[in-house]
């Protein structure tokens, strides 16, 4: 016998998905219409504006790719890279690494930038490779690494590659909404994000946006695109019509709603707000730790508020703990991934789950758990510290 499926409420403080707010989930459960409707049409509209905002763009080509995020990020390459391009990839986590095989894929060769995992990609570096490979027409890198919580520079970087005629490739999938990207201002080209980060939408959806550049370069192609349902050419037969849209897929119509939704309440909340919302619950959740006797993992220069790498105390058994955390507290929080598993968690602070009631949550269940597991840390000293922090 099967029956339905009843999840049970927990709170996500891993890498993603966040808590979904409950107007968004109401949304989603609005009634199905067709993705021809006139009424979807003009939701579509209003979708691609929001986004735009969210971005901080003018790009006409900016729309929700079909997919999670991973198919934003094939949608930027396997558009602007053909075979036999060069294209500099930098590599500071695990995410540079898909890049890397995104890039070979098309039958273009990766020139690797490595970083130390948990460090911000090398401007200088990045000048380097470019001096050695003049030819390369693209730059790609990851403005946030969700697997080791570091940071770039995005507006350098993007700067050095307008200075070698190469377009950027930029994956905001953990930045957008939660700390400040500018695509514009930036001059990145080729843009791609997900819904279930620090906008707290449901997974499956890929934001992306295309400079006027990029899509010179994609109407200017001699090879098809490899891809037919990410090639943008067809894609923008449905999202990019003025008037008429002709059918490409059926879009995820209720998933849509629901990312509508959040991208109101972000515009309504504002991008500003939303980024210093992010910095504030982030000091408070580092004093509290730090108080325990905790320490993070990535220096505070690069170091970002929605995704906190927490060093795992000497003799703390890493599973166990979070197993704890879930079984006794309905809290997820993120294991290390790559290089860095079993040596730090995870602690996501995005959207909706940035905010005072998860930071007070996750200080006090990790001090519990800690404590049974007979981990050497302060105890009734972490609260105290961060409400110091809400306290202003
Ligand atoms: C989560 C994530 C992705 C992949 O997104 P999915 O929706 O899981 O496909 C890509 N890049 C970064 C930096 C991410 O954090």
């Amino acid at each position: 016998m099967t029956g339905s499926f009843y999840p049970p409420q927990r709170t996500l403080m891993g890498p993603g998905p966040s808590d979904v707010p409950p107007r968004v989930l109401g949304a989603l459960a609005r009634p199905t219409i067709g993705h021809l409707d006139p009424q979807f049409v003009a939701l579509m509209d209003e979708t691609k504006a929001l986004l735009q905002y969210a971005f901080q763009t003018d790009n006409a080509l900016t729309l929700p790719v079909s997919a999670p995020g991973s198919a934003g990020m094939e949608a930027c390459f396997v558009n602007l890279v053909s075979p036999g391009d060069t294209v500099i990839v930098c590599r500071n986590g695990v995410f540079g690494g898909r890049m890397q095989e995104n890039v070979e894929r098309c039958g273009a060769t990766a020139i690797l930038v490595d970083d130390d995992w948990g460090s911000a990609v090398s401007v200088d570096k990045v000048a380097a490779a470019f001096a050695a490979h003049p030819e390369a027409s693209a730059l790609a890198f990851v403005h946030a690494e969700t697997s080791t919580g570091a940071y770039s520079d995005v507006a350098a970087l993007c700067a050095l590659a307008r200075e070698h005629g190469a377009l950027s490739i930029v994956d905001t999938v953990t930045s957008l909404g939660g700390i400040e990207l500018r695509v514009d201002d930036w001059g990145a080209d080729a843009v791609y994000a997900g819904t279930q980060k620090c906008l707290s939408c449901v997974p499956g959806i890929a934001p992306v946006t295309f400079s006027p550049a990029a899509v010179e370069r994609i109407q200017a192609r001699e090879h098809k695109v490899q891809s037919w349902f990410l090639d943008m050419q067809l894609v923008m037969g449905y999202w990019g019509g003025e008037s008429k849209r002709s059918y490409h897929h059926t879009a995820p119509v209720n998933a849509l709603y629901a990312l509508h939704e959040s991208l109101l309440m972000l515009k309504e909340e504002t991008l500003e707000a939303a980024w210093a919302r992010h910095a504030f619950n982030h000091r408070a959740l580092v004093a509290g730790l730090e108080a325990m006797g905790l320490s993070l993992a990535v220096d505070a220069e690069c170091r970002l508020p929605q995704l906190n790498a927490v060093r795992i105390p000497e003799g703390v058994d890493d599973a166990a703990v979070r197993a704890a955390l879930l079984r006794d507290f309905d809290l997820e929080i993120g294991a290390g991934l790559g290089a860095l598993a079993g040596k730090t968690w995870r602690i996501g602070l995005m959207g909706h789950s940035s905010r005072r009631r998860n930071v007070m949550t996750c200080l006090a269940a990790l001090e519990s758990v800690l404590s049974t597991q007979g981990a050497a840390i302060n105890t009734g000293v972490a609260l105290a510290a961060a409400e110091a922090v809400f306290a202003g």
